[in-house]
């Protein structure tokens, strides 16, 4: 049989290569639309990885150009081109920014002042977002045009405070002091030159994010013992939380400290073996550590002699569970808020220092001593008693063995401690300011004479009071 030259087992010429265009064609779309979805994913997995900056620097690419020179912002590690405000724009916020527009710098800051946070309302209204760089370290973010400008207005927008200034210069030295979000408004202008016919203006708009790394200062690194450690933080977000790892017995809340800082007190008990010891102080991905010397401090020795019958009436098992019983309960109290500050008002000013901090003290010949805990203060029967700090009074009550006792909650677990008074003129609650009368000296409980015994704690564990009356125990909050 002869072979059939019209055996469909090819198709005529012309549909064949029609067929073959068609199947290609269909073949390039299935590719393209595999590439168009990936690079969708793409940019979708970018933008959800690398987060705010990156996706807020695209959508300023969106906005329509004129024809100034792009502005090269830079911010330690991280840096954008910044195109600048389409005309519109530009003209939209200059007219809520500045009305009318002045050329005085200051003035127009002061009118930027006036308004409730213009830009954010511009911001706001237009749904435009500005490139938004995070400084890690500032001062030191610089700015530079392809051109140089002949003329330059900033105004740096924080916290609803405005800051004007008219040289490039000033965005490397501006430092707003707390971290959060600072909008920038930098006004450039070119005079006419080869180039360009005409004078040229651009409005440029940005914002930079300040997220610096913690700063930790420490009042010191060589203590002796019974002294107080305190540890300053700095730029902390409200969600960075301290941890701290340390051989001292050490176990700080980190507290609020004015406007700009936290503050922990870590009192060194007299206790403590002299020696070498480190804290490891981590907020964020910050972490650094510190050696802290404790010295080697000689306590004196005293030997005490006190009448028998006082000491047998005042210093017994029973007087020292009631001391127990009563003062420890008041231990826990501890005010989040800081009421100390300043100076330590010296309680009874004129006071003959009689026996120091720590002293270990033998009473009548007896084989067994005790600390002194605090330092005693001899002055007349009857001398007031001022309070060495603000706060609040949580204890006042007579006991056997201190007398009349007063103690004060300053915050943080600072407490301030009055013994062996003639009479207690506050009571628990009361809150008083630092110089305000609270009794008067006297010789009650386990006392020689007129005298006022003051202890300073701060979470159960003595301090050294001279410390304090020699000297603020606190350095003033930054500003
Ligand atoms: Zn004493």
């Amino acid at each position: 049989m002869a072979p059939n030259p019209s055996r469909p087992s090819a198709r005529p010429s012309a549909s064949s290569s029609s067929y073959r265009r068609s199947r290609r064609f269909h073949k390039m779309l299935r590719l393209f639309m595999v590439m168009v979805v990936f690079m969708v994913l793409t940019s979708v997995l970018t933008a959800l990885v690398t987060g705010g900056p990156q996706r807020l620097f695209g959508m300023i690419q969106a906005i329509a150009t004129p024809d100034a020179p792009r502005l090269r912002l830079n911010a330690g590690e991280e840096n954008a081109r910044i195109r600048p405000l389409s005309d519109d724009l530009a003209e939209e916020l200059m007219a809520q920014l500045l009305q009318p527009p002045s050329s005085d710098a200051e003035a127009a800051a002061a009118a930027v002042l006036n308004k409730e946070d213009p830009i954010q309302k511009f911001l706001k209204k237009t749904k435009y977002k500005p490139v938004c760089l995070t400084a890690r370290s500032v001062p030191g973010q610089t700015a530079a045009f392809d051109i140089a400008p002949d003329q330059v207005k900033l105004f740096f927008h924080f916290n609803g405070t405005t800051v004007a200034a008219d040289s490039l210069e000033a965005l490397a030295k501006y430092d707003p002091a707390v971290d959060g979000t600072c909008y920038i408004l930098l006004e450039a202008r070119w005079a006419a030159q080869k180039s360009w016919e005409a004078s040229r203006k651009g409005l440029y708009c940005f914002a930079l994010q300040y997220d610096r790394p913690a700063v930790f200062e420490l009042n010191g690194t060589a203590f002796d013992p019974g002294e107080l450690l305190v540890i300053y933080a700095q730029y902390l977000t409200a969600d960075d939380k301290v941890t701290v790892q340390s051989d001292l017995p050490f176990s700080p809340d980190f507290a609020a400290y004015g406007d700009r800082e936290r503050i922990a007190l870590v009192p060194l008990s007299y206790d403590l073996r002299p020696g070498q010891y480190q804290a490891s102080l981590t907020a964020g991905d910050q972490t650094e550590t510190f050696q802290i010397t404790i010295k080697d401090k000689e306590f004196p020795i005293q030997n005490l002699t006190v009448k028998d019958e006082v000491a047998e009436a005042t210093r017994n098992a029973a007087s020292a569970k009631e001391f127990k019983g009563k003062i420890e309960p008041v231990l826990n109290e501890r005010d989040a808020v800081l009421s100390w500050s300043g100076e330590t008002q010296m309680p009874v000013p004129g006071a003959r220092l009689s026996t120091l901090f720590g002293v270990r003290r033998y009473v009548n010949g007896a084989s067994d001593s005790y600390r002194h805990t605090g330092i005693d203060l001899a002055i007349g029967r009857g001398t007031e008693i001022k309070a060495v700090n603000g706060g609040r009074v949580i204890f006042s009550e007579q006991l056997t063995q201190t007398g009349n006792t007063i103690l004060i909650e300053h915050g943080l677990g600072l407490k301030s401690w009055y013994y062996h008074l003639d009479e207690r003129r506050v009571e628990v609650g009361d809150a008083v300011k630092k110089g305000d009368v609270i009794g008067t000296v006297g010789s009650t409980g386990f006392s020689t004479g007129p005298h006022l015994h003051l202890n300073l704690s701060v979470n159960g564990t003595y301090i050294n009071p001279c410390t304090a009356l020699d000297a603020p125990l606190l350095r003033e909050p930054l500003k």
